[in-house]
C-alpha cells in the first residue's frame, strides 16, 4: 500500500489534551475532570502501551509519607533534597502532597496492604530511612493503571487510543520570544493525521524508553521526550539515569531476591559454547563474590558509591563480559556459585536468609522458599528457572532527569505546557525507590489544581489552526522522505541505541562522548535530510519515533559531555573513566586495568541542576542553584488568606544563569 497524506490536516479541539495513558496520564485527566475541567481528550499509542502498565519488579514500590511514626512533608522533603540536583520546592510538594494521592489510589481500589484497622503498612526502600515504601506486589504501577482507567472510563473521559504523536504544535511570539504549545499532529493506525487543539497540553509520554539497546524499559515503551525537545522545552538533569542488572529476553530487573538467593553468574560464547564463572577471572575472592550478589539484591541500580570494592563492580564485570569480550552472561539459579559455604556468607547474609527460611542447598530452592512468585513471573514468560539460566546485562533502567517544569508542573519556558510522570525531570543525582510513581501522581493534582484557576482567556483557535496546518507541512515533507529512503527504521533505531549503550551509559569518558556525540549530530542530520524507510503504517509510526528519538539521544549526549566537562565527576548510576585523573580510583584495589581509574564526585555540584535546551539546532546549557526547601511558617489565618486570594499560583523566580553551548 502506497503511503499518501491529505493536503490539510482535520482538528480537533479540547480545553486539555493529555498526551500518554500511563499512570500519570490517567490521573492527570482523573484529577482534571474531578476539578470541573470537563472538556477533555486523553490521546495515547494505546491503554495497553507505556512502562506503567507493563513493568514491575519483584516488589514495586510506591513511596509515599509513612503511614504511622512521626514523618512529616518536611522530613520527607529533605530526605528527596539531600541526595542532591532536586529542587527544593518540588521535593516539598512531592512530599506534602504523597499522602493526598495516596489515599486517592487506595480509595479507587488499588489493593495497597492495610492491617485489620486499617493502617497502611510500610517498609525501607533504597535512599529511605523511614519505612515510606508500600507496594502491591511486582505489578503496583499496572494495578494503578487498571484502577485509574476504570474510573476514567466511569466518567466517561474520551480516549483516542492508536494515535501516534509526531509532532507538538507550538508557536513563539515574534516580540516577547515566548512560545506557547497549542495541540499536536498524530498519526493513527493507517497512518491518517490528525491535530489536536487545546490550550492546556499535558506531556505524559513517559522515560525515554527507546533510547538504549540494553534497556529493561517494556520493548512496547519509546518515550516522546524529543518532541518537546524539538519544541525547545527546558530539560533538567538528563545524564542522571539508573542502570542496573536486568533480565533480557523478558526485560525484568534481577533485583531483591534474584541476588539474595545468590546465583552463579556465568558466560558464554555467543554459540553457547566455553561456560565459565567469568567473576573469578577477576582477583575476586570467593567469599567477596558471594557476599556481594547477596547485596546486589538491595543495592540495585549500579551506584558509584558502591565502589571501589563493593556490590557495584558486579554490573562493571557483567559489561567487561558482554561489550568488551562479547559474551553472553547469565544467572544460573540451578547450582551453587563455587566456593559457596553458608557459614562463608556475611552475618547479615546468613541471618537474611535464615529468617526467610531460605538456608536450602540450592539457589533455585532458595528463591523458591523465598520468593515463589519470583519464579512464577518468569514461568508465565516461558523461563523456567529451574532449568536453564537467564540471561542478563547493565540496562537503562529509569531517567531521574527530563523535562523542566514549575512547581504546578508547567514547563518553565513553554507555556500551557505540563509534562508530568517520568518524562517530567524533578528528581536529581538520586532518589528514593518507589518516588517515580509518586511524583507521577502528585503531578497530576498539581496541574489540575493551576488549570482548573487558570480558564484559557487567551485561546484563539483560528490561530491554533493555522499554525496546526503549518506544522502539518513541515511533518509532511519528513513522511514524504520516509516512503523512498534506503535505510530501514530499525537499522536507524539500532545504530543509535547502541550507541547510548556504548557511550552514554553507565560507563562514560569524556573522550568517548566526544567521539560518540559527533556520530550522532552525523546520523541526526542525515535523518533529517534522507528520513528512514516506511512503507506502511506501523513502519512510519517507527520513522516517527526515530525522529525525536535520534533527536533526544543527541540532547542526552551532549549533556552527558556538558557534565563530565564540568568536573562533576562519578555519581550515582555514571561512572566517569579517566585514566589521566590524578585523584582516581579504580573499582578494584590492585587491578591492573588503568584505563578503569575514575574520577571522584566533586559533591559541591550536588547543589546544582544541570538545565539543557535544544535551541537553533544546538544544545545549550547551564548550571542553576538549587532552590531551597521553603521554610515559610504554616500558620493558618496566613495560608487561608493567601489561598482564597490565589496567591499561591506564582512559579519560581526562574533562573537567570547563563546558558553555554560546547565549542
Ligand atoms: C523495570 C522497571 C521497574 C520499575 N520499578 C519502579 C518502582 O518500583 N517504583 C517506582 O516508583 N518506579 C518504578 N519504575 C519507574 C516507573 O514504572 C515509571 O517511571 C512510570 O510507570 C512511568 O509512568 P508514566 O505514566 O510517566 O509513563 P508510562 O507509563 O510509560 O506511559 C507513557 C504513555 O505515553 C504514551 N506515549 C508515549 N509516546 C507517545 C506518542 N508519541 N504518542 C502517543 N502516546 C505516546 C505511551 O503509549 C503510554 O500510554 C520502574 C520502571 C521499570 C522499567
Amino acid at each position: 500500500m502506497a503511503l499518501d497524506f491529505p493536503e490539510d490536516i482535520p482538528c480537533l479541539e479540547s480545553e486539555v489534551l493529555i498526551i500518554g495513558s500511563g499512570a500519570a496520564g490517567l490521573n492527570a485527566a482523573l484529577r482534571l475532570h474531578v476539578q470541573g475541567v470537563e472538556h477533555l481528550r486523553i490521546i495515547t499509542e494505546g491503554l495497553q502501551m507505556g512502562t506503567s502498565i507493563n513493568t514491575g519488579s519483584d516488589k514495586q514500590t510506591y513511596y509515599k509519607l509513612a503511614g504511622t511514626g512521626q514523618d512529616s512533608p518536611e522530613a520527607m522533603a529533605a530526605d528527596y533534597f539531600e541526595a542532591g540536583g532536586m529542587h527544593g520546592d518540588l521535593a516539598l510538594v512531592e512530599a506534602a502532597l504523597s499522602s493526598r494521592a495516596f489515599h486517592q489510589l487506595l480509595n479507587l481500589g488499588v489493593p495497597f496492604p492495610v492491617d485489620a484497622f486499617g493502617r497502611v503498612a510500610g517498609y525501607q526502600t533504597n535512599h529511605d530511612q523511614a519505612s515510606r515504601g508500600t507496594s502491591t506486589g511486582p505489578y503496583t504501577s499496572r494495578d494503578m493503571c487498571l484502577a485509574l482507567q476504570k474510573e476514567i472510563q466511569r466518567r466517561n473521559i474520551p480516549i483516542d487510543e492508536g494515535m501516534e504523536v509526531a509532532k507538538l504544535i507550538h508557536q513563539t511570539h515574534g516580540q516577547t520570544g515566548e512560545t506557547r504549545c497549542m495541540g499536536a499532529i498524530a498519526l493513527d493506525r493507517t497512518a491518517q493525521p490528525r491535530a489536536y487543539l487545546a490550550p492546556h497540553v499535558i506531556f505524559a509520554v513517559g522515560g525515554p524508553g527507546g533510547l538504549y539497546h540494553q534497556s529493561v524499559y517494556p520493548k512496547v515503551h519509546n518515550g516522546a521526550i524529543g518532541l518537546a525537545m524539538e519544541m525547545g522545552a527546558r530539560c533538567r538533569s538528563l545524564p542522571e539515569f539508573q542502570f542496573g542488572l536486568s533480565s533480557t529476553a523478558f526485560r525484568w530487573n534481577v533485583s531483591g531476591s534474584y541476588m539474595q538467593c545468590i546465583p552463579r553468574f556465568i558466560s558464554r560464547a555467543q554459540d553457547g559454547s566455553d561456560e565459565k564463572e567469568f567473576l573469578l577471572d577477576h582477583s575476586l575472592s570467593q567469599t567477596e563474590i558471594l557476599n556481594w550478589t547477596f547485596l546486589k539484591g538491595y543495592q540495585w541500580p549500579f551506584h558509584t558509591a558502591k565502589l571501589p570494592g563493593g556490590s557495584s563492580i558486579l554490573d562493571i564485570l557483567v559489561h567487561i563480559e558482554t561489550t568488551q569480550k562479547k559474551r553472553r552472561v547469565f544467572l544460573d539459579f540451578r547450582t551453587n556459585p563455587q566456593g559457596y559455604a553458608f557459614k562463608t556468607l556475611s552475618p547479615e547474609a546468613q541471618d537474611y536468609l535464615h529468617c526467610c527460611h531460605s538456608v536450602q542447598e540450592r539457589p533455585i530452592e532458595r528463591l523458591q522458599a523465598m520468593n515463589p512468585k519470583a519464579i512464577k513471573l518468569y514461568r508465565t514468560h516461558g523461563i523456567e528457572l529451574e532449568k536453564e539460566p537467564l540471561e542478563i546485562a547493565v540496562c537503562a533502567q529509569h531517567n531521574n532527569g527530563g523535562l523542566a517544569a514549575d512547581h504546578w508542573w508547567q514547563s518553565e519556558n513553554i507555556q500551557g505546557f505540563y509534562p508530568v510522570g517520568e518524562v517530567n525531570g524533578s528528581h536529581g543525582v538520586a532518589r528514593p525507590g518507589g518516588s517515580a510513581l509518586n511524583s507521577g501522581q502528585v503531578g497530576g493534582f498539581r496541574i489540575a489544581d493551576f488549570i482548573s484557576a487558570h480558564p484559557a482567556t487567551h485561546w484563539n483557535p483560528h490561530k491554533a489552526q493555522e499554525q496546526a496546518q503549518s506544522s502539518w507541512k513541515e511533518l509532511q515533507t519528513y513522511l514524504y522522505q520516509c516512503t523512498t529512503a534506503t535505510k530501514t527504521a530499525m537499522d536507524v533505531r539500532s545504530e543509535f541505541q547502541q550507541r547510548m549503550t556504548a557511550i552514554g551509559a553507565h560507563i562514560r569518558s569524556s573522550k568517548r562522548l566526544t567521539q560518540g556525540l559527533k556520530e550522532a549530530q552525523h546520523q541526526f542530520a542525515q535523518l533529517l535530510q534522507e528520513g528512514c524507510l516506511a512503507q506502511n503504517p506501523q513502519e512510519l509510526w517507527h520513522a516517527v519515533k526515530n525522529r525525536q528519538l535520534c533527536l533526544a539521544h543527541l540532547v542526552y549526549l551532549d549533556a552527558m559531555l556538558f557534565q563530565v566537562e564540568s568536573g562533576v565527576g562519578s555519581r550515582s548510576s555514571a561512572l566517569v573513566l579517566n585514566p589521566e585523573e590524578t585523584n582516581g580510583q579504580l573499582p578494584l584495589a590492585g587491578w591492573e586495568k588503568k584505563e578503569w581509574k575514575f574520577s571522584p564526585e566533586d559533591v559541591s555540584f550536588r547543589d546544582y541542576i544541570l538545565e539543557t535546551e535544544w535551541k537553533h539546532n544546538r544544545c545549550q546549557h547551564r548550571w542553576v542553584p538549587c532552590h531551597p526547601i521553603s521554610d515559610e511558617p504554616l500558620w493558618f489565618e496566613s495560608v487561608w488568606a493567601n489561598y482564597h486570594q490565589s496567591a499561591y499560583f506564582q512559579g519560581w523566580k526562574i533562573s537567570d544563569e547563563r546558558w553555554h553551548s560546547r565549542a
